[in-house]
């Protein structure tokens, strides 16, 4: 029979179960606890009638709480659907009907959304009222490989969130590869960003996997962040680059004591080669950035000290993972150029839950017929093998019939000293179309205005990929998990002609 991440709990709580599994707030929860925990919401979901394959959602910020829901439902063979609790209410109700989640977990700060499914309070006594009685034994439920083990909604960066379904065959090779060699049995990993994301996911559902220890942040904060990693003895952790220019940039930074770092990892948006050379001048431990989507395909890694010239890439495809760049007409572009990444792997989604049609959108084909995964982002490989992303396909400007692409012009902005923080984005233009207009935070003391930086920038760039105009701004708009959100500047933008 396929074992499941319910079961790897259950073998670590039988092998070692005094070994912590969760830290959180001042909680802290060993895998004896958590295995028998897991367990009474397993059995109270049995006595509800919540069937296998059923979805479960969950509403809320990180909290012990959270995790038995979420792991309790795996053992219950239902879907744990996590959602993003800075989702509209409106978007909130319809993820909740898209999936058919009978029951809602949710925190006291979402208690109040609208939905038809049975809410169920993990802050305070109501959660452990709700638990079947300890020492209930739920009835076992198996399940295969090609059953879902979770649903994510997508970011919805680019457009409305849909549900990816992810089966337990892809959560297993997940776990298993990424704990094999990072070591994680031993781990004590924090976790900075939120649990309904699958950047999460991918470092602590193979902590779990593997009995790591998972020191969950409520919120992040870098200063709290620091002084957890101390007292905890962080050895793994995953952070997104606004993350890591915030630790990075706090003022407790250089006498933290963060000796006991192996390994970081770094993904879900663009992380700069400046900043990733400061996290490996000054964080010990190897760096390792992913580029990859929560639909699964074409994973990349750069592991950051083998590669120091290769800093402006993501890296290259892991082992198992293939990675085509495509044009509009779907064919492959020779070596060099920039064309669409799609990427197969045994990791992909099953598909998008109930939406039949965009799932075959986001699907391509090879000439042998293999499947692949639209990324929707535009790459180049360099002539080793290395990618560059250029930009979402989404966010191409284009500028008087040339294809500008945004991440050319925020490598050139981010260069200029009195930048701390940039982007660019394309807005209609009479004369081109469309032209790129560039936003930035001023460094502290910045002595530079926005006049000379503009200057400065478009005299690095080509003749076509000039900046239009260039604005301060206090901070760049992100969505909860760090990506910028251009197309609010752009609405800011032309609100503001
Ligand atoms: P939506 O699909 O709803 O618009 P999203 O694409 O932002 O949301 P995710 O699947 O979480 O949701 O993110 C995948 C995307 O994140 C990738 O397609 C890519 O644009 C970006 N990304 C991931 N890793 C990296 C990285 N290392 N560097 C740059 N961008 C990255
Ligand atoms: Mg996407």
């Amino acid at each position: 029979p396929f074992s499941t991440l319910a079961d790897l709990i259950r073998a670590h709580a039988r092998e070692r179960g005094d070994r912590l599994a969760l830290v959180c707030g001042g909680e802290t929860l060993d895998y004896a606890g958590l295995d028998r925990a897991m367990d009474r919401v397993a059995a109270a979901l049995q006595r509800d009638g919540i069937a296998p394959g059923t979805a479960v959602a969950i509403l809320a910020v990180p909290s012990i709480a959270y995790m038995l829901a979420f792991l309790g439902a795996l053992r219950a063979g239902c879907v744990p659907a996590p959602l993003s609790p800075s989702a509209t209410p409106a978007q909130l109700g319809a993820m909740i009907a898209d999936c058919g989640a009978p029951i809602l977990f949710h925190d006291d700060a979402n208690a109040a959304i609208d939905t038809a499914a049975r809410r169920i309070a993990l802050d305070g006594p109501a959660f452990g009222a709700w638990l079947a009685p300890g020492g209930t034994v739920p009835a076992p439920v198996a399940a295969g490989p090609d059953d879902p083990f979770n649903i994510i909604y997508s970011s919805g960066t680019t457009g409305t969130p849909k549900g990816i379904v992810q089966s337990h065959g892809m959560r297993w090779q997940h776990i298993m590869r990424a704990g094999a060699g990072a070591g994680f049995t031993d781990a004590v990993a924090m976790i900075a960003t939120p649990l309904y994301s699958n950047t999460t996911l991918v470092l602590l559902l193979p902590v779990l996997g593997w009995g790591g220890t998972a020191v969950l942040m409520r919120k992040f904060e870098a200063g709290e962040y620091l002084r957890l990693a101390e007292a905890h003895r962080a050895t793994h952790t995953m952070l997104v680059p606004v993350q890591y220019e915030r630790v990075l940039a706090h003022p407790g930074f250089d006498a933290a004591d963060l000796s006991s770092f192996r390994l970081k990892f770094c993904t879900s948006a663009p992380f700069s080669a400046e900043m990733k050379a400061d996290a490996l001048r000054r964080w010990p431990g190897a760096l390792v950035e992913y580029y990859g989507m929560t639909e699964g395909g074409g994973t990349t890694i750069l592991v950051a000290h083998l590669n120091p010239d290769k800093l402006h890439t993501v890296g290259k495809p892991v082992e198992g993972h293939d990675i085509r760049l495509i044009d509009e007409q779907g064919r492959e572009v020779p070596q060099g150029e920039v064309g669409e990444v799609v990427g197969r792997s045994p990791a992909m989604m099953t598909g998008y839950h109930g939406r039949e049609s965009a799932t075959r959108e986001a699907e391509w084909f090879d000439a042998e017929g293999r499947r692949f995964i639209r990324h929707g982002d535009l790459g180049r490989f360099d002539a080793e093998g290395f990618l560059t992303l250029v930009g979402r396909k989404k966010d191409v400007i284009i500028s008087g019939g040339f294809n500008v692409y945004p991440a050319d012009l925020e490598a050139v902005l981010a260069g200029h000293p009195d930048v701390a923080d940039c982007t660019v984005v394309g807005v209609p233009s009479p004369q081109w179309g469309e032209t790129p207009v560039g936003f930035y935070v001023p460094r502290d003391g910045a002595a530079a205005d926005p006049a000379t930086i503009l200057e400065w920038t478009n005299d690095r760039l080509g003749r076509t990929q000039r900046l239009s105009a260039l604005a301060p701004v206090d901070a760049l708009p992100r969505s909860s998990i760090g990506k910028v959100l251009k197309r609010e500047l752009r609405d800011r933008w032309e609100q503001a002609q």
